[in-house]
This record gives structure tokens, C-alpha cells and sequence, in this order.
């Protein structure tokens, strides 16, 4: 599955009828919760046929596309399952019990409820929402996709700080031709660069977010100087969103052009399957995580790894930095040393290079050390 996404341009009242829409579906998502939370035992079908009598209930949602309010419902049953997978697994911490919805910022269509235009530009929304003909907006550089209709999955809108945007949800058989280059790399995600590889490449940090993040304080700065409910109150909010965009934006493309590089040259990628979510609990580590974006990267790379048809590999993360990469001998080293020095067989290495290699060597030899599969490439496929 692809996602394209394309900013919308529309007037007022359409504006208003694309929020009349995200509103009903918060609307039905809660008030599917709710007949959960009562104490009904709710299937998917379940969800769907109270839809109908939803939609015969109240005249308001009615006027939403039925396939968009199933799919209202089917965000409600995600909840709820989720919550019981995660009590059955007995994952720690917070089980996500479902909860009402108040800030819901979109509104999904499958295949019905809106027709392309020829030129591929306008999407008109023909359901009882009036949204009506959207122009999709296309700059020079990122120029209008076209795709087979039948190949589109889903349709979203999508609220963000500045304005709709419109997602397509295409589903591609398309593979890339890989074109073979023999390189098997494994890669160290590091604090100190951004990735290290196994041959000892190094790809720097980008401090999109440190610099973006003296904006982003003199913004909030200004917003709590602000009166609340005050009109400059909402502009000063509005400017802090569109800078938090931003930031968000430089990181996701930084991380694509990362992956798409690496996946472009590589026929084997291994990394280490880091903990994210507990690493980022350490809290002196988190800005530096949070900025390197990893979970972004890997996603990227996932996605690369698929089309280009390659297995990307996860490694279990236990003494790679410790473990010397040509003798195996464990050489204890704190994070603060940079440098691997074996007293075992006398290499020197750059701690994340060493690392890297022993990525790469779990990842060839699975039998010794396991290794968690390929990852992420099934989950994309039916995300
Ligand atoms: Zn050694």
C-alpha cells in the first residue's frame, strides 16, 4: 500500500461540510464505544448492522456515505480489539481501554461516496455531506500521481495545522526493479550519528528539531503570554501547530531519502530491533531519540525493503555493542566510550562500526544467534 497525499483548496462552506463529516464519524466511532462500554458484546458485524440503525436514528449521519460510516464502526472495533489483544497478551503497562474521541481530525471513504475527475485534479465528494468538487493541489515539484481508480483503497481527508489535505491509499503490486548490487549492510542507529553502517559509512544526525525547536519555544512563549480564548490566542496557537508540522515534515522526508538511499544500494539490510518505547522512557536520552526519528526511519526502510523486494532483518539487540565483531570477545564499554579496543584479538574500531558488523553478522547466521524475521514487510502489505 502506497499513501498519496495532496493538499485540497476549498471554500468556506465545503470547509464547513468536510468538518460536518469528521464530526459524524466521531460521532458513530463513540457511539459504537458506548454500546461496548453498555455491556453488548459487539463483533465487526455487530458494529456495522448498529450503523444502520445509527443512520436511521439520527438524520445527521445518515447524510455520511455508508461505506464511511462503516468505516467509522470498523475504527471502533480496532479499539476495542486491541484493548483485548493487549489484555490477553498481558503487554505491560497501559492496556489502551477505548475511550470517546474528541479530537478526531479525519474522515475515510472507501470506494464509494467520491469520483476522480479525468485530469486526475478534482475529487468530488457526491454523499450528503455537500463537501462537493475539491481542487487537489499540485505544486511543480510534486506533481499529480495517477493511478487506476480500481487500485485506490481508501480516500481520506485529513485536518492538519494548515489546511485539508486529501490521502489516497493505493494498493501496489508494483516491485521496483531491484537492481542487484551485492552489498549486505548492517546498520547501528546511534545517538552520536544518525546510522553507522558495517562498512563504517557514517550518516549525521539531522538537528532539524534543535533548530526548529528555538522557534518552536519562542512560539509557545508567545502563545502563554496570550489571554486565553483570546483571538490572538488562536493565532498564536495556530502558528505553533504549523511549526510543530514542520518539524514533523523535515523529519519524515530526512528519514524517506535515508531509506531510500540505503534500500537503492543494498541487497540485505540488518538492523538492531531496538526497544524504541523503552529507550525513550530514559529520559536524558529522549530528546536525542526522538530527534534521530528511528521509528520513522525503520518504518521507511520496512516500506523500501518491500517494493525493492529485499529482506530488511531484525536483530535482537543482546551485546552488539559490546561484542568484538572479529573475535567475539565481550569488551564492557559504557556509552560514553567511543571507541571499540579488543584486548582479545587487538582491533580498533569505532564502537557503532563494530556494532554494525555484529548486525550484520547476526543476520547472516541466524541459527546461532536467532533472529526476529523480516520485518514489518507482512504488516504493510495489509495496513
Ligand atoms: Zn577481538
Amino acid at each position: 500500500m502506497l499513501v498519496y497525499e495532496y493538499k485540497i483548496d476549498g471554500n468556506q462552506k465545503q470547509c464547513a461540510a468536510i468538518e460536518e463529516a469528521i464530526r459524524v464519524v466521531q460521532f458513530i466511532r463513540n457511539k459504537c464505544i458506548r454500546l461496548w462500554m453498555d455491556g453488548e458484546r459487539v463483533s465487526k458485524n455487530d458494529l456495522q448492522t448498529y450503523c444502520a440503525v445509527l443512520a436511521k436514528a439520527y438524520p445527521f449521519a445518515r447524510r455520511l456515505n455508508s461505506q464511511a460510516r462503516q468505516a467509522s464502526a470498523d475504527r471502533a472495533y480496532f479499539a476495542i480489539s486491541r484493548f483485548y489483544e493487549n489484555c490477553k497478551s498481558k503487554k505491560s503497562g497501559k492496556k489502551g481501554y477505548p475511550q470517546f474521541q474528541h479530537t478526531n481530525r479525519f474522515v475515510e471513504y472507501k470506494k464509494t461516496g467520491w469520483k476522480l475527475d479525468d485530469d486526475g485534479r478534482h475529487i468530488t465528494f457526491t454523499d450528503g455531506c455537500g463537501i462537493g468538487r475539491l481542487r487537489l493541489v499540485g505544486n511543480k515539484k510534486q506533481q499529480i500521481e495517477t493511478f487506476p481508480v480500481k487500485d485506490i483503497k481508501r480516500v481520506r481527508i485529513v485536518r492538519r495545522a494548515d489546511g485539508y489535505y486529501c490521502q489516497f491509499t493505493v494498493s501496489t503490486e508494483r516491485n521496483i526493479e531491484h537492481i542487484p548490487s551485492g552489498k549486505e549492510l548492517g546498520i547501528d542507529v546511534g545517538l552520536k550519528s544518525f546510522l553507522t553502517d558495517s562498512q563504517g559509512n557514517t550518516v549525521d544526525n539531522p538537528r532539524h528539531y534543535r533548530k526548529a525547536e528555538k522557534q518552536l519555544g519562542r512560539l509557545q512563549r508567545r502563545l502563554s503570554r496570550k489571554q486565553k480564548k483570546s483571538a490572538n490566542r488562536k493565532k498564536a496557537r495556530k502558528a505553533l501547530a504549523k511549526q510543530h508540522l514542520k518539524v514533523q515534515r523535515q523529519r519524515e522526508d530526512f528519514a524517506r531519502k535515508q531509506a531510500n538511499a540505503l534500500v537503492s544500494s543494498c541487497d540485505l539490510i540488518a538492523y538492531e530491533n531496538l526497544q524504541i518505547r523503552n529507550m525513550v522512557r530514559n529520559r536524558k536520552l529522549a530528546k536525542s531519540i526522538h530527534d534521530a526519528g528511528w521509528g520513522i526511519f525503520l518504518q521507511w526502510l520496512a516500506r523500501y525493503g518491500f517494493l525493492h523486494d529485499i529482506p530488511i532483518i531484525a536483530v535482537p539487540p543482546h551485546y552488539t555493542s559490546q561484542k568484538c565483531c572479529e573475535c567475539g570477545t565481550i569488551v564492557q564499554k559504557s556509552l560514553s566510550i567511543r571507541t571499540h579496543i579488543c584486548h582479545g584479538c587487538g582491533v580498533v574500531l569505532d564502537r557503532d562500526h563494530n556494532a554494525a558488523l555484529n548486525i550484520l553478522h547476526k543476520a547472516l547466521s541466524p541459527d546461532q544467534n536467532g533472529t526476529e524475521g523480516h520485518s514489518g514487510t507482512d504488516e504493510l502489505q495489509s495496513a
